[in-house]
């Protein structure tokens, strides 16, 4: 089997990646919390985790792929105060909120089946895992790591990092955090403002809530991913992924957590893949540029020149090691976008080359250069290197100047199916596994408004108002606007 080597976050070094057992893997990556539509910050994270996941899949591995939902929970605010952000949202809309987490798992699943991510083995709720996170919050408050405050319990940090170390992932000294975290104003339930909510009281305006032994409450965030994560992948299991954003408090909280209840670490390795920036700024609500999946498939987002195919994003992303900041913009978008296509050329001309008696091209040497840059750590960018030079040899032999036997030329199909389709998980853009075409769609949708603006313009009314009444019914939202009008999918 391959030896792939990890960077773990824990000891900030690459390691040889040995599972707990044998040849099974068990891998937890925690998942979006869903009151909202996916936008490209969810992208990196589900692609960086589906590359780990192909790869070990294809070197042999059998792997029980966790990653859940956040359906409850999610505070607004990191202080464990303000609002849960899907019953947030659920008012927001008028709907009741599992209403809101099951739109957003759909449209969740979609964008990630159009940028061919493979569905995790399971993936749990937090709202289906209350009675487990009770248990939990049991547990350490018998550890005598938590402690009960008018209905809510919070973890105590300080009676924690008197026994183990705290802030060993994100490398954080205790003393810094206690001095980087405000006075409490005395109103606050916590004793100190390092502690988290593993279990809030429910106020009686809050929608969702569960009877508990400190009584009608919700579980804190943190808690839901140390409960599931053991659940289904044992006490102590291989990875843990997430985004850097993660880092701290919540994966910091997952470490504390999982210690508590069972004495002991619960992961292996702990892996983070690295943010996104926007045309080199940080993406951010009020900045206006946290474009949707959505909006990159149609190009209908202010700050994209055009539309991009979910192969493109994928490729992009797969272009930067998954530990490197990325920047978006639309050069470098249509960079990846010709890069892409140059890739599945060289896959399309791969299948009818003419072989010969002899090759010119070392076929085992590429092949090994290949798996060393995805044994080291993931290094896809290095991989797709070592395909551009792969690619270049096979235009080298369809135009003549190389030659290639018929053993070679099988083993050439067999190492660009595997990695490039298997691993790195691209395909022609139109077999994406949904419309993977994304622009055509919106100029189709662009050319029906532009219809009814002429019918509007010629003042038959009864053309424009049907237009309008079917792409309605279409599940679009339709807008007049000065210049025309403007259009939206429904979610
Ligand atoms: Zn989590």
């Amino acid at each position: 089997m391959e030896k792939l080597t990890l960077h773990n976050t824990l000891t900030r070094k690459k390691e040889l990646f040995v599972p707990i057992h044998k040849d099974h893997v068990g891998m937890y990556v925690c998942g979006p919390t869903v009151y909202g539509n996916a936008h490209l910050g969810h992208a990196r994270p589900a692609i960086t985790f589906d590359l780990l996941f192909r790869y070990l899949l294809h070197i042999g591995y059998k792997v029980r792929y966790v990653r859940n939902i956040t359906d409850v929970g999610h505070l607004v605010n990191d202080a464990d105060e303000g609002e849960d952000k899907v019953a947030k949202k659920a008012k927001v809309e008028e709907l009741e909120p599992m209403e809101i987490v099951q739109i957003y798992t759909n449209s969740y699943r979609k964008n990630m089946g159009q940028l061919n991510v493979l569905p995790p083995s399971i993936e749990p709720t937090a709202s289906g895992h209350i009675i487990e996170q009770i248990e939990a919050v049991k547990k350490m408050l018998e550890a005598g790591f938590a402690y009960e405050t008018n209905g809510s319990v919070y973890f105590d940090v300080e009676a924690y990092a008197k026994k183990h170390p705290y802030g060993i992932l994100s490398g954080r000294k205790i003393e810094d955090l206690y001095t980087n975290t405000r006075d409490l104003d005395g109103q606050n339930e916590k004793r100190s403002g390092l502690d988290f909510a593993l279990w809030k009281n429910a106020l009686p305006e809050h929608i969702m809530r569960w009877p508990s032994p400190w009584g009608n409450g919700f579980p804190g965030w943190h808690t839901e991913c140390t409960s599931m994560s053991t659940k289904y992948l044992g006490e102590t299991f291989d990875i843990h992924g997430g985004g850097l954003d993660l880092l701290f408090p919540h994966h910091e909280a997952e470490v504390a957590q999982g210690v508590a209840c069972f004495g002991h670490a619960t992961v292996n390795y702990w892996v983070h893949n690295n943010m996104i920036t926007i045309n080199g700024q940080k993406m951010g609500k009020s900045l206006g540029n946290f474009i949707q999946l959505d909006e990159f498939f149609t190009g209908k987002h202010p700050l994209l020149e055009k539309a991009y195919d979910p192969m493109t994003i994928r490729f992009f992303m797969l272009q930067a090691h998954y530990r490197s900041p990325l920047d978006f913009s639309n050069e470098a978008l249509q960079a990846a976008e010709k890069g892409f296509e140059r890739l599945m050329n060289a896959m399309e001309l791969l299948k009818n080359l003419k072989t010969a008696d002899t090759s010119t091209l070392d076929v085992e040497k590429l092949k090994r250069n290949c798996y060393d840059a995805l044994n080291d750590d993931l290094n896809s960018p290095i991989l797709v290197a070592h395909l551009f030079d792969g690619a270049k040899m096979i235009n080298s032999v369809n135009d003549g100047n190389m030659t290639i036997t018929a053993a070679d030329l099988a083993k050439l199909q067999q190492l660009y199916t595997g990695l490039v389709q298997d691993v790195l998980g691209l395909q022609p853009s139109g077999d994406s596994q949904e419309n993977g075409n994304g622009e055509l769609f919106g100029k189709m949708v662009e050319l029906l408004l532009t219809l009814r603006q002429e019918a509007k313009a010629k003042k038959d009314w009864s053309t424009s108002d049907q237009i309008r009444d079917r792409l309605t019914a279409l599940g679009f939202e339709i807008k007049d606007t000065k210049e025309g009008a403007d259009w939206k999918l429904k979610n």
